[in-house]
């Protein structure tokens, strides 16, 4: 799929969007860099303490780990965060030395995104899932591998698998943050259909639909479906999934370097009003190292990035 004319056209548009978005990239910058003490940051306390979010279950390293029962997950109320945040200096932000190289070209998204609601799956490891666009009911991708990289353990199983692409990538990634020094686990990664259904009923249940769909992503919506998408934590937050985690080093050097692995930080704080979801410092989402690392320079949200890719 590779056409010299399409990846010019891409280029070009990748240059036309670099100029366009520089205050956008501004903006997101003084808010990232901005202590999280305006937002809904949700923080624990204890690993029986979680928080809700939105498109993640909420995992817990616990010492002992309960069996993953989906009706159990409880989420915790929100708590502002009071924690002051520790301004410490980015001193690892040197280049890993050994970087991935970029081997696939980025594909030209010639495909529609949707059609009716629906995710065009032929964009592939492109494809856009969001609060309105959901996956075929019952979709599972044939190529699901387990990553070789250390889970936290409550995460078993198929949650530990994603595409093949992916879990080569993520499996460079904690390699590289190794060199770097930074310890990382994956938390979760693929969720099937049946399991996000599981997930989402129980949180129904409990808050009641209209709540639920604010914290939590109905079935078919989630990008962990997509098998290319993965929640990763430090020992420094406990592993949780907590946006803390954008203050640790280790925080730090994912926001720095995911894009040179092919991920990006889905949800991003700047971009909360146009994704619908809170800041998630721990999603990554694979999208390839050429596509990751102009959505990275441009800073603009995935969707976003897609349809000025596609004009
Ligand atoms: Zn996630």
């Amino acid at each position: 799929m590779r056409k010299p004319s399409l990846l010019m056209v891409c280029c070009a548009l990748t240059l036309t969007l670099v100029g366009c978005n520089t205050s956008n990239q501004n903006e997101a910058e003084e808010a990232d860099n901005k202590p999280a003490e305006t937002e809904t940051e949700q923080r624990t306390e204890t690993p029986a303490d979680v928080p809700k979010d939105t498109e993640d279950e909420v995992v817990e390293e616990a010492p002992a780990p309960e069996a993953e029962p989906p009706a159990e997950d409880k989420p915790a109320e929100d708590k502002p965060s009071e924690e002051p945040a520790t301004d410490e200096p980015e001193g690892e932000e040197k280049p890993v030395a050994e970087a991935p190289p970029v081997e696939e070209p980025a594909q030209t998204p010639s495909e529609p995104l949707e059609q009716n609601g629906t995710a065009n799956l032929k964009l592939d490891t492109l494809i856009l899932v969001n609060k309105q666009i959901a996956l075929p009911a019952g979709y599972k991708p044939n190529d699901l591998v387990t990553a070789n990289i250390d889970f936290v353990d409550t995460a078993s199983g198929e949650r530990r698998m994603l595409r093949k692409e992916a879990a080569q990538a993520i499996e460079k990634l904690m390699a590289g943050a190794k060199t770097a020094g930074i310890d990382l686990k994956g938390t979760s990664a693929f969720r099937s259909y049946d399991y996000q259904v599981q997930l989402f009923n129980a949180y129904v249940a409990k808050d009641g639909k209209e709540q639920a769909m604010k914290y939590s992503a109905p079935p078919g919506h989630s990008e962990h479906q997509t098998g290319l998408a993965i929640d990763v934590s430090s020992a420094s937050v406990g592993y949780q999934l907590t946006q803390s985690l954008e203050q640790t080093k280790e925080g730090k050097w994912l926001a720095d370097n995911a894009h040179k692995y092919g991920f990006i930080v889905r949800y991003q704080r700047a971009y909360e009003a146009e994704t619908g979801y809170m800041f998630e410092p721990w999603h990554l989402r694979y999208i390839g190292v050429e596509h990751a690392t102009n959505v990275h320079k441009t800073n603009v949200p995935f969707e976003r990035y897609l349809e000025q890719s596609m004009n």
